[in-house]
């Protein structure tokens, strides 16, 4: 299935190395070299102005799919991820049943892609209170890692840990040489602060207040003091509250193993701007006030925060309560997975940050957290795997016209900058202008394969 050699060149080819011209060879789905434009082989195709990115990583998307697969689904998720630039996608392993906790259900799910994935997609493994006998077969099944909740997790069969408990998990997924990833909320502080009964539920406020940043700070410090003890590898899951930045960064000066994410949502929505009733913005931890989004970008820029993914986990309009606006009942969850890009360099370039910065954090930031070697990144050697985009193109966003299942999404009617013109896949053109021409060409990918 390998597309024959071709070479692909601009004056914005971003490398390990910044921003230059350069043109790009590939041949049997991989990166040959990456030389000067006066070297480039006879016939190659120059684009110009146009950038030339490594596909996007996106390490943290719900398909719920076997199970919710009328929440989302492989085919249109991967649709949606392909046309948005990302080209490996790690699945999350809550939300489809059963939950991804033991081999066998992992073999469920990789049976139920078949035939239906766009873009490469691997896998977390899921530990819940008494599943902790399945991790060593779970990932000789090639996971990448576990995920654990440290607060109520949203769907019933999906437990959650004490954070004492999830110390004894540091040191299994340690032992196994894969990260623990942790949803961190404390639930006690969450406990502390239900929404109020006489309090509007089409309030946000009502649903801001429900979830105070001291929950993912107390959290967040109780995971790293277990790090502290047991070593190994902790990864912080959609980090919304910048209060907890500072300790993450004490933690990197100590030398401890952590990574952070953060998510679109956070870096470009704010608590201030949501309307009454709009549920399309419940998420949890939640977006918060437009002074934290600011202290977000810093932990960006210092290199504190590691990456940006979506943490796309949408639900029909019925469960996200759309009709009722009720933030209390609604499913929380954003559905994003086309948007990032476009969304977060529209705020990236306002802030004065280039495109080898949102390319550290949506490729190769993310592809280094989950241990994907060669993906999310232009080198030699690396998986053919290139966006072509064109950063000065505007548009204005409307769900209707996006690929993944429900046509629900908070940025409806918003206005980015850049469009993604072309995705390759290992040497293959599977997004042009819009269309995905090609039948689904994309592999479920292990650990030790990628
Ligand atoms: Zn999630």
């Amino acid at each position: 299935m390998s597309a024959d050699p071709f070479a692909l060149g601009s004056r914005r080819v971003i490398t390990p190395a910044g921003e230059g011209p350069g043109v790009v060879v590939v041949a049997e789905g991989r990166i040959v070299e990456i030389v000067a434009p006066g070297d480039a082989p006879a016939g190659w195709e120059d684009l110009g102005e146009l950038a030339i990115l490594p596909g996007l990583v996106d390490s943290h998307v719900h398909i719920n799919d076997p199970g919710r697969a009328h929440w989302e689904g492989f085919d249109t998720a991967t649709r949606a991820a392909a046309a948005g630039g990302i080209t490996t996608l790690v699945d999350m392993p809550l939300n489809c049943l059963p939950p991804t906790t033991n081999a066998e259900a992992l073999q469920t799910k990789l049976d139920a892609t078949e035939g239906r994935l766009h873009v490469d997609v691997a896998f977390w493994g899921g530990v819940v209170p008494g599943s902790e006998e399945h991790l060593a077969d779970l990932h000789d099944a090639g996971v990448l890692g576990f995920k654990a909740f440290l607060c109520d997790s949203g769907v019933p069969e999906y437990g959650s840990f004490t954070p004492a408990t999830a110390a004894r998990l540091l040191e299994r997924t340690a032992a196994l040489g894969v990260p623990l990833i942790v949803h961190a909320e404390d639930p006690s502080v969450l406990a502390a602060s239900p929404p109020s009964s006489d309090a509007d539920p089409r309030a946000y406020r009502t649903w801001l207040d429900s979830r105070p940043a001291d929950a993912e700070v107390a959290a967040i410090g109780a995971l790293l003091d277990g790090l502290r003890t047991t070593g190994g590898r902790l990864h912080v899951l959609h980090l919304s509250a910048a209060d907890a930045v500072e300790h993450l960064a004490q933690a990197r000066r100590e030398g401890l193993d952590v990574t952070v994410e953060t998510c679109p949502h956070y870096l470009t929505l704010t608590a201030e701007d949501i309307p009454d009733g709009a549920t399309d913005h419940k998420c949890a931890p939640p977006i918060r006030e437009r002074a934290n989004q600011d202290r977000l970008w810093a932990g960006l820029a210092e290199g504190t925060i590691d990456a940006i993914v979506s943490d796309h986990s949408p639900a029909p309009a019925q469960d996200k309560g759309l009709e009722s606006g009720d933030f209390v009942a609604a499913w929380g969850g954003i559905a994003s997975l086309q948007l990032g890009l476009p969304l977060i360099w529209t705020a990236a370039r306002a802030r004065g940050f280039r495109l080898n910065d949102v390319v550290s954090w949506m490729a190769s930031g993310p592809a280094r957290l989950a241990g994907l070697r060669n993906k999310g990144v232009l080198t030699p050697g690396a998986e053919a795997d290139l966006v072509v985009f064109d950063p000065d193109a505007t548009w204005s966003i409307d769900a209707a016209a996006l690929h993944h299942r429900h046509p629900i999404t908070p940025y409806h009617g918003r206005r980015v900058d850049g469009v993604v013109r072309r995705t390759y896949l290992r040497g293959e053109c599977i997004v042009r202008d819009g269309d995905l021409p090609l039948p689904a060409s994309g592999r479920t990918r292990r650990r030790d394969q990628v």
